[in-house]
Protein backbone atom coordinates (compact mmCIF):
# COMPACT_ATOMS: atom_id res chain seq x y z
CA UNK A 1 0.00 0.00 0.00
CA UNK A 2 1.60 3.64 -0.64
CA UNK A 3 2.17 6.22 2.28
CA UNK A 4 -0.34 8.21 0.37
CA UNK A 5 -2.94 6.00 1.12
CA UNK A 6 -1.68 4.62 4.29
CA UNK A 7 -2.07 7.92 5.48
CA UNK A 8 -5.24 8.69 4.37
CA UNK A 9 -7.84 9.19 6.85
CA UNK A 10 -5.11 9.50 9.75
CA UNK A 11 -5.36 12.76 12.06
CA UNK A 12 -3.88 15.59 10.96
CA UNK A 13 -0.41 16.43 12.47
CA UNK A 14 -0.27 19.78 14.03
CA UNK A 15 1.99 21.44 11.73
CA UNK A 16 -0.87 20.49 9.12
CA UNK A 17 -3.59 22.48 11.20
CA UNK A 18 -1.46 25.87 11.21
CA UNK A 19 -2.94 28.76 8.90
CA UNK A 20 0.46 28.72 7.35
CA UNK A 21 0.63 25.34 6.00
CA UNK A 22 -3.15 25.21 4.63
CA UNK A 23 -2.12 28.24 2.90
CA UNK A 24 0.93 27.05 1.41
CA UNK A 25 -0.20 23.81 0.43
CA UNK A 26 -3.15 25.72 -1.48
CA UNK A 27 -0.45 27.71 -3.41
CA UNK A 28 1.63 24.13 -4.23
CA UNK A 29 1.33 22.90 -7.99
CA UNK A 30 3.39 19.20 -7.76
CA UNK A 31 2.50 16.55 -5.64
CA UNK A 32 3.79 16.91 -2.40
CA UNK A 33 3.78 13.32 -1.43
CA UNK A 34 6.29 12.73 -3.98
CA UNK A 35 8.95 15.65 -2.88
CA UNK A 36 7.89 14.07 1.13
CA UNK A 37 8.97 10.56 -0.57
CA UNK A 38 12.43 11.83 -2.16
CA UNK A 39 13.30 14.38 0.87
CA UNK A 40 13.08 11.16 3.34
CA UNK A 41 14.72 8.70 0.97
CA UNK A 42 17.77 10.54 1.11
CA UNK A 43 18.09 10.48 4.59
CA UNK A 44 17.77 6.47 4.92
CA UNK A 45 14.38 5.31 4.52
CA UNK A 46 15.40 1.97 6.11
CA UNK A 47 16.48 3.84 9.08
CA UNK A 48 14.00 6.31 9.92
CA UNK A 49 10.95 5.16 7.47
CA UNK A 50 8.67 7.80 6.54
CA UNK A 51 6.22 5.73 8.90
CA UNK A 52 8.12 5.74 12.02
CA UNK A 53 8.57 9.70 12.11
CA UNK A 54 4.94 9.97 11.40
CA UNK A 55 4.71 7.69 14.37
CA UNK A 56 6.91 9.94 16.53
CA UNK A 57 5.27 12.88 15.41
CA UNK A 58 1.92 11.71 16.59
CA UNK A 59 2.83 9.98 19.54
CA UNK A 60 4.70 13.29 20.96
CA UNK A 61 2.54 15.85 20.12
CA UNK A 62 2.83 16.94 23.95
CA UNK A 63 6.25 18.44 22.98
CA UNK A 64 5.19 20.10 19.67
CA UNK A 65 5.03 23.56 19.78
CA UNK A 66 2.97 25.93 17.43
CA UNK A 67 5.69 28.76 17.02
CA UNK A 68 3.33 30.61 15.44
CA UNK A 69 1.83 31.26 18.76
CA UNK A 70 5.48 32.44 19.86
CA UNK A 71 5.80 35.60 18.23
CA UNK A 72 4.93 38.05 21.58
CA UNK A 73 7.17 35.70 23.91
CA UNK A 74 9.73 37.31 25.54
CA UNK A 75 13.15 36.01 25.18
CA UNK A 76 13.25 34.47 28.39
CA UNK A 77 10.12 32.35 28.00
CA UNK A 78 11.02 31.39 24.76
CA UNK A 79 14.21 29.89 26.52
CA UNK A 80 12.40 28.05 29.19
CA UNK A 81 9.97 26.76 26.91
CA UNK A 82 12.79 25.20 24.73
CA UNK A 83 14.22 23.73 27.59
CA UNK A 84 11.15 22.70 28.81
CA UNK A 85 10.29 20.94 26.03
CA UNK A 86 13.69 19.46 25.10
CA UNK A 87 13.57 17.31 28.59
CA UNK A 88 10.36 15.83 27.06
CA UNK A 89 11.55 15.24 23.91
CA UNK A 90 14.57 13.78 25.89
CA UNK A 91 12.94 11.49 28.21
CA UNK A 92 10.33 10.34 24.79
CA UNK A 93 13.02 9.50 22.47
CA UNK A 94 14.60 7.44 25.54
CA UNK A 95 11.20 5.53 26.75
CA UNK A 96 10.62 4.78 22.38
CA UNK A 97 14.67 3.09 22.77
CA UNK A 98 15.69 6.55 20.09
CA UNK A 99 19.47 7.40 20.05
CA UNK A 100 21.48 10.22 19.50
CA UNK A 101 21.81 9.05 16.46
CA UNK A 102 25.03 11.74 15.59
CA UNK A 103 25.91 8.97 12.87
CA UNK A 104 22.62 10.26 11.03
CA UNK A 105 22.67 13.18 12.20
CA UNK A 106 20.49 13.93 9.38
CA UNK A 107 17.80 11.92 10.74
CA UNK A 108 18.23 13.28 14.28
CA UNK A 109 17.77 17.02 13.02
CA UNK A 110 14.82 16.82 11.48
CA UNK A 111 13.09 14.92 14.31
CA UNK A 112 14.26 17.88 16.81
CA UNK A 113 13.49 20.22 13.55
CA UNK A 114 10.01 18.38 13.38
CA UNK A 115 9.01 19.05 17.00
CA UNK A 116 10.64 22.80 16.26
CA UNK A 117 13.21 21.92 18.63
CA UNK A 118 16.12 23.00 16.43
CA UNK A 119 19.62 25.27 17.10
CA UNK A 120 18.18 25.87 20.60
CA UNK A 121 20.49 26.01 23.81
CA UNK A 122 21.76 22.12 23.71
CA UNK A 123 21.71 22.20 20.28
CA UNK A 124 26.05 22.96 20.42
CA UNK A 125 25.83 20.28 23.41
CA UNK A 126 24.82 17.25 20.94
CA UNK A 127 25.98 18.43 17.81
CA UNK A 128 29.17 20.19 18.18
CA UNK A 129 30.97 19.68 22.17
CA UNK A 130 30.60 15.59 22.08
CA UNK A 131 31.76 15.25 18.69
CA UNK A 132 33.91 17.89 19.27
CA UNK A 133 35.68 15.46 22.66
CA UNK A 134 34.80 12.42 20.08
CA UNK A 135 37.06 13.55 17.31
CA UNK A 136 39.96 14.93 19.71
CA UNK A 137 40.11 13.58 23.15
CA UNK A 138 42.09 10.28 23.96
CA UNK A 139 40.45 7.11 24.73
CA UNK A 140 40.55 7.79 28.48
CA UNK A 141 39.24 11.39 28.14
CA UNK A 142 36.29 9.81 25.82
CA UNK A 143 35.40 7.62 28.33
CA UNK A 144 35.17 9.95 30.51
CA UNK A 145 33.36 12.89 29.60
CA UNK A 146 30.99 11.07 26.49
CA UNK A 147 28.96 9.44 29.43
CA UNK A 148 28.55 12.50 31.53
CA UNK A 149 27.44 14.55 28.71
CA UNK A 150 25.16 11.92 26.79
CA UNK A 151 23.38 11.69 30.35
CA UNK A 152 23.36 15.54 30.25
CA UNK A 153 25.37 15.97 33.87
CA UNK A 154 27.01 18.17 32.35
CA UNK A 155 25.90 20.23 28.83
CA UNK A 156 28.93 22.01 26.62
CA UNK A 157 29.11 24.69 24.13
CA UNK A 158 31.96 24.78 21.75
CA UNK A 159 34.02 27.59 21.71
CA UNK A 160 36.39 28.86 18.86
CA UNK A 161 35.14 31.89 17.15
CA UNK A 162 36.54 34.93 18.83
CA UNK A 163 35.45 38.88 18.36
CA UNK A 164 38.81 39.20 15.53
CA UNK A 165 38.71 35.77 14.50
CA UNK A 166 36.23 33.83 12.60
CA UNK A 167 37.60 32.46 9.56
CA UNK A 168 41.02 33.05 10.49
CA UNK A 169 41.34 30.24 13.28
CA UNK A 170 45.06 30.45 12.88
CA UNK A 171 44.68 33.88 14.71
CA UNK A 172 42.74 32.91 17.68
CA UNK A 173 44.65 34.84 20.41
CA UNK A 174 43.40 33.00 23.64
CA UNK A 175 46.13 31.76 25.27
CA UNK A 176 46.62 28.17 26.81
CA UNK A 177 50.30 28.77 28.70
CA UNK A 178 51.60 24.96 30.21
CA UNK A 179 53.06 25.86 33.98
CA UNK A 180 55.46 23.09 34.07
CA UNK A 181 55.37 23.64 38.25
CA UNK A 182 51.88 22.97 39.21
CA UNK A 183 51.08 20.73 35.89
CA UNK A 184 48.01 23.12 35.11
CA UNK A 185 47.24 25.27 31.96
CA UNK A 186 46.68 28.63 32.37
CA UNK A 187 43.85 30.61 30.00
CA UNK A 188 44.36 34.23 29.10
CA UNK A 189 41.86 36.39 27.14
CA UNK A 190 44.90 38.94 26.28
CA UNK A 191 43.02 41.32 24.10
CA UNK A 192 39.37 42.40 23.30
CA UNK A 193 39.51 40.07 20.13
CA UNK A 194 40.21 37.17 21.93
CA UNK A 195 37.11 37.57 23.87
CA UNK A 196 35.11 34.31 22.68
CA UNK A 197 31.75 35.31 20.81
CA UNK A 198 28.88 33.19 19.50
CA UNK A 199 29.36 30.12 20.79
CA UNK A 200 25.89 28.69 21.10
CA UNK A 201 25.13 27.50 24.78
CA UNK A 202 27.34 29.66 26.07
CA UNK A 203 25.93 32.51 27.76
CA UNK A 204 23.75 30.95 30.04
CA UNK A 205 22.99 27.19 29.60
CA UNK A 206 26.73 25.47 29.57
CA UNK A 207 28.59 24.13 32.47
CA UNK A 208 31.71 22.84 30.37
CA UNK A 209 33.29 24.19 26.56
CA UNK A 210 35.30 22.96 24.65
CA UNK A 211 38.15 25.88 24.14
CA UNK A 212 40.25 26.59 21.51
CA UNK A 213 43.51 28.18 22.27
CA UNK A 214 47.11 28.79 21.32
CA UNK A 215 48.83 26.41 23.21
CA UNK A 216 52.25 28.05 24.58
CA UNK A 217 54.71 25.18 26.43
CA UNK A 218 58.55 25.51 27.38
CA UNK A 219 58.38 29.54 26.20
CA UNK A 220 56.88 28.30 22.78
CA UNK A 221 53.91 28.73 20.70
CA UNK A 222 52.40 25.02 19.32
CA UNK A 223 49.63 26.63 17.22
CA UNK A 224 46.16 26.28 18.29
CA UNK A 225 44.94 23.42 20.11
CA UNK A 226 41.51 21.83 22.03
CA UNK A 227 40.46 21.94 25.56
CA UNK A 228 37.91 21.15 27.24
CA UNK A 229 36.83 23.33 30.39
CA UNK A 230 33.91 23.48 32.62
CA UNK A 231 33.42 27.02 33.24
CA UNK A 232 30.29 27.18 35.70
CA UNK A 233 29.57 25.53 39.25
CA UNK A 234 28.20 22.08 38.62
CA UNK A 235 25.50 23.54 42.12
CA UNK A 236 25.50 27.05 41.71
CA UNK A 237 25.71 27.42 38.00
CA UNK A 238 28.09 30.69 38.74
CA UNK A 239 31.20 31.20 36.35
CA UNK A 240 34.37 29.87 37.99
CA UNK A 241 36.74 32.40 39.29
CA UNK A 242 39.06 33.50 36.72
CA UNK A 243 35.58 33.35 34.09
CA UNK A 244 33.80 35.81 32.49
CA UNK A 245 30.69 34.67 30.94
CA UNK A 246 27.59 36.05 29.03
CA UNK A 247 24.88 36.11 26.22
CA UNK A 248 25.68 38.32 23.31
CA UNK A 249 21.90 39.72 23.75
CA UNK A 250 18.36 40.14 21.64
CA UNK A 251 19.39 38.60 18.10
CA UNK A 252 16.36 38.59 14.94
CA UNK A 253 16.95 34.68 15.13
CA UNK A 254 17.48 31.63 17.28
CA UNK A 255 16.07 33.95 20.15
CA UNK A 256 16.02 30.62 21.82
CA UNK A 257 20.11 30.08 21.80
CA UNK A 258 22.15 31.63 24.27
CA UNK A 259 24.57 32.73 22.09
CA UNK A 260 27.40 33.73 24.45
CA UNK A 261 30.88 35.59 25.19
CA UNK A 262 33.45 33.97 27.19
CA UNK A 263 36.83 35.76 28.77
CA UNK A 264 39.33 34.22 31.11
CA UNK A 265 41.65 35.92 33.20
CA UNK A 266 44.71 33.38 34.61
CA UNK A 267 42.02 30.93 34.46
CA UNK A 268 44.09 27.68 35.88
CA UNK A 269 43.09 24.27 34.86
CA UNK A 270 44.65 20.82 35.10
CA UNK A 271 46.94 19.67 32.32
CA UNK A 272 43.97 16.43 31.30
CA UNK A 273 42.22 18.99 29.71
CA UNK A 274 44.61 19.11 26.75
CA UNK A 275 42.45 17.12 24.02
CA UNK A 276 45.40 14.76 23.16
CA UNK A 277 43.77 12.09 20.84
CA UNK A 278 46.63 13.35 18.05
CA UNK A 279 48.73 15.56 20.24
CA UNK A 280 50.38 15.02 23.65
CA UNK A 281 51.76 17.06 25.66
CA UNK A 282 54.02 15.99 28.26
CA UNK A 283 54.59 16.20 31.99
CA UNK A 284 57.87 18.51 31.45
CA UNK A 285 55.40 20.10 28.61
CA UNK A 286 57.54 18.69 25.32
CA UNK A 287 54.38 18.82 22.44
CA UNK A 288 54.77 15.64 20.49
CA UNK A 289 52.45 15.12 17.53
CA UNK A 290 50.90 11.51 16.92
CA UNK A 291 50.20 12.22 13.57
CA UNK A 292 51.72 14.64 11.14
CA UNK A 293 49.82 18.05 10.83
CA UNK A 294 47.72 17.01 13.78
CA UNK A 295 46.99 20.94 14.28
CA UNK A 296 44.86 20.51 11.09
CA UNK A 297 42.66 18.14 12.66
CA UNK A 298 41.44 20.33 15.55
CA UNK A 299 39.94 22.21 13.06
CA UNK A 300 37.51 19.16 12.09
CA UNK A 301 35.43 20.25 15.34
CA UNK A 302 33.40 23.31 13.11
CA UNK A 303 34.16 21.42 10.23
CA UNK A 304 31.73 18.31 11.28
CA UNK A 305 29.20 21.18 12.61
CA UNK A 306 29.32 23.05 9.77
CA UNK A 307 28.63 19.97 7.01
CA UNK A 308 25.46 19.51 9.25
CA UNK A 309 24.06 22.56 8.50
CA UNK A 310 24.93 22.53 5.22
CA UNK A 311 23.48 18.98 4.56
CA UNK A 312 19.96 20.39 6.67
CA UNK A 313 20.16 23.10 3.74
C1 LIG B 1 24.29 32.37 14.77
C2 LIG B 1 25.73 32.05 14.90
C3 LIG B 1 26.12 31.01 15.72
C4 LIG B 1 27.47 30.71 15.86
N1 LIG B 1 27.84 29.69 16.70
C5 LIG B 1 29.14 29.47 16.94
C6 LIG B 1 29.55 28.47 17.87
O1 LIG B 1 28.72 27.78 18.45
N2 LIG B 1 30.86 28.32 18.13
C7 LIG B 1 31.81 29.07 17.51
O2 LIG B 1 32.99 28.88 17.81
N3 LIG B 1 31.46 30.00 16.58
C8 LIG B 1 30.16 30.22 16.29
N4 LIG B 1 29.79 31.16 15.37
C9 LIG B 1 30.81 31.91 14.68
C10 LIG B 1 30.98 31.49 13.23
O3 LIG B 1 31.62 30.25 13.17
C11 LIG B 1 31.76 32.62 12.56
O4 LIG B 1 30.85 33.68 12.40
C12 LIG B 1 32.35 32.19 11.26
O5 LIG B 1 33.45 31.34 11.50
C13 LIG B 1 32.82 33.39 10.43
O6 LIG B 1 33.63 34.24 11.17
P1 LIG B 1 33.36 35.81 11.23
O7 LIG B 1 31.93 36.06 11.59
O8 LIG B 1 34.41 36.43 12.09
O9 LIG B 1 33.54 36.32 9.74
P2 LIG B 1 34.90 36.57 9.00
O10 LIG B 1 35.83 35.43 9.17
O11 LIG B 1 35.41 37.92 9.39
O12 LIG B 1 34.40 36.62 7.52
C14 LIG B 1 33.67 37.74 7.00
C15 LIG B 1 33.51 37.56 5.50
O13 LIG B 1 34.80 37.49 4.85
C16 LIG B 1 34.94 36.27 4.13
N5 LIG B 1 36.31 35.78 4.28
C17 LIG B 1 36.96 35.51 5.44
N6 LIG B 1 38.21 35.10 5.20
C18 LIG B 1 38.38 35.12 3.86
C19 LIG B 1 39.46 34.79 3.00
N7 LIG B 1 40.63 34.40 3.46
N8 LIG B 1 39.27 34.92 1.67
C20 LIG B 1 38.06 35.33 1.17
N9 LIG B 1 37.01 35.66 1.93
C21 LIG B 1 37.16 35.56 3.25
C22 LIG B 1 33.93 35.31 4.74
O14 LIG B 1 33.50 34.31 3.81
C23 LIG B 1 32.81 36.24 5.12
O15 LIG B 1 31.94 36.51 4.04
C24 LIG B 1 28.45 31.47 15.17
C25 LIG B 1 28.04 32.51 14.34
C26 LIG B 1 26.70 32.80 14.18
C27 LIG B 1 26.32 33.93 13.27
Amino acid sequence: MSNTKQQEGKAKLPYEQTHEYKKLTKKIQFKTEELQRFYYDILGVEKYPLEKITEMLNDGKHIYSNLSTHYYHSRENEMKDYMRRFAMYQKYIEKKGYSHDRDNAMARVISLNRFNLDYGNLYLHIYAFIPAIELLGSEEQVKYWVPLANDFKITGSYAQTELGHGSDVQGLQTSATYDVNTKEIVFNSPTIESTKFWPGGLGKSSTHAVVYAQLISQGKKHGVHAFIIQIRDLQTHKPLQGIEVGDVGSKIALVHNDNGYLRFNNFRVAKSCHLSKYVDLSDDGTVTEKVKDSTRLVYGGMLKLRVNIVKII
